[in-house]
């Protein structure tokens, strides 16, 4: 055999990221929406994507889509313009480009574990160092402990996820504005809102040019739009500049800035398709409540739950029985901290109730 270059020593134990994509009747295990794009959204789109000039590089500056997301943000008390967002391929590029610009060796990050894997897997990838902070047996974050230890830490970035995935609480305003104030004299606060129209308040409202807060939001989830790969960041200009300078050039294409233009044309149906997913949630829930399967309440668009059958199989046995019945749920089970949890994503009301009958018949 050929010589093989070695990869980076530090990749060579770091495991990928992992969300099987098995082919069964009902996808309940990454967050997507249930429902398409609303009707029109997709016709307007190609008679756009018909048009382009398909020979030239798109708007580098995605300045069409930069201006109707700071006017979709812009609000009485937050001055929003399109300096102060930054879009890429999906939120984990966002978040890549953030940690090209501010991880790498010799920095760290801090994170609250359980939280989504993505922001430690682009940290390490990065050649950053990852800091995990333990949250409670309920999932929450004790305050005082959180400050301490960021005191101590010091990390350039300090990941938040609210609401959590996966478990799906959001953080208080006021705990979101003490660790903004803590981390303001050694880093950056970036809170992954993902989920951010499930929650009743957004650290947008906190938003300022001064402080070193950074939002990041999606496209893939509430937008109905996954496979497009598109999200964005609302930050400070001082930080949109530089990660200006970290991305690659024309790194977000012409039809993905189309996409996400026509999108925000659609913020009521969107809105409605929520009110719908929160109507879901509360029928699994119920569900779960029904069956004695013990469940973390959710503000978002999945619920953890903890499921044990009459002859003492968990996690994984469970999961194993829901994908032989045709549900794929997401499976923790194996996860730090989340020993026999799985997450099941909120489908429309023929997919919740296939979860909620198989799950009825697994549990006996
Ligand atoms: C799904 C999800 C994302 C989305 O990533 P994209 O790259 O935009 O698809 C980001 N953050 C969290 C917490 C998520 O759950």
């Amino acid at each position: 055999m050929s010589f093989r270059p070695p990869v980076r020593d530090d990749l060579v134990e770091l495991p990928g990221y992992h969300s099987p994509q098995l082919s069964v009747t009902h996808r309940l295990n990454t967050n997507e929406s249930p429902e398409p794009p609303p009707p029109g959204f997709v016709e307007q789109v190609a008679a756009q994507v018909a048009a382009l000039d398909w020979n030239r590089y798109p708007d580098r500056s995605a300045s069409t889509l930069r201006e109707k997301l700071a006017a979709h943000h812009r609000s009485g008390h937050v001055d929003i313009v399109a300096d102060n967002v930054f879009v890429a391929n999906g939120s984990n590029e966002v978040l890549q480009t953030l940690l090209l610009a501010w991880g790498g060796p010799g920095r760290r990050i801090v994170t609250f574990e359980p939280t989504y894997a993505m922001h430690g897997q682009i940290a390490r990838v990065t050649g950053t160092e990852v800091i995990e902070l333990d949250r409670n047996e309920n999932f929450e974050i004790d305050p005082e402990q959180a400050i301490d230890a960021l005191r101590d830490t010091k990390p350039i970035i300090t990941f938040l996820c609210s609401p959590n995935n996966p478990t799906g609480i959001v953080e208080s305003p006021a705990f979101v504005s003490q660790v903004l104030e803590t981390v303001s004299d050694f880093g950056l606060l970036v809170v992954d809102e993902a989920y951010a129209q499930f929650a009743d308040w957004t650290a947008l409202d906190l938003f300022d040019e001064d402080r070193p807060l950074i939002v990041t939001r999606t496209f893939s989830k509430t937008w109905a739009m996954a496979a497009a790969r598109l999200g964005y960041l609302l930050a400070p200009q001082w930080v949109t500049e530089r990660l200006n300078t970290a991305v690659l050039p024309y790194h977000l294409d012409a039809v993905s800035q189309i996409a996400g233009s026509t999108a925000l044309d659609f913020e009521p149906e969107m809105d409605a398709r929520v009110a719908r997913m929160v109507e879901q949630r509360g029928v699994i829930q119920a569900g779960l409540a029904e069956l004695n399967v013990p469940y973390w309440p959710s503000q978002s668009n999945f619920v953890l739950f903890r499921p044990t059958t009459r002859s003492g199989d968990s996690g994984d046995q469970v999961w194993e029985q829901l994908v032989e019945r045709g549900v794929l749920v997401r499976n923790c089970a194996s996860w730090p901290r989340l020993d026999g949890c799985l997450r099941v994503t909120i489908g429309n009301a023929v997919e919740n109730r296939a979860f909620l009958d198989a799950l009825a018949a697994i549990l006996g």
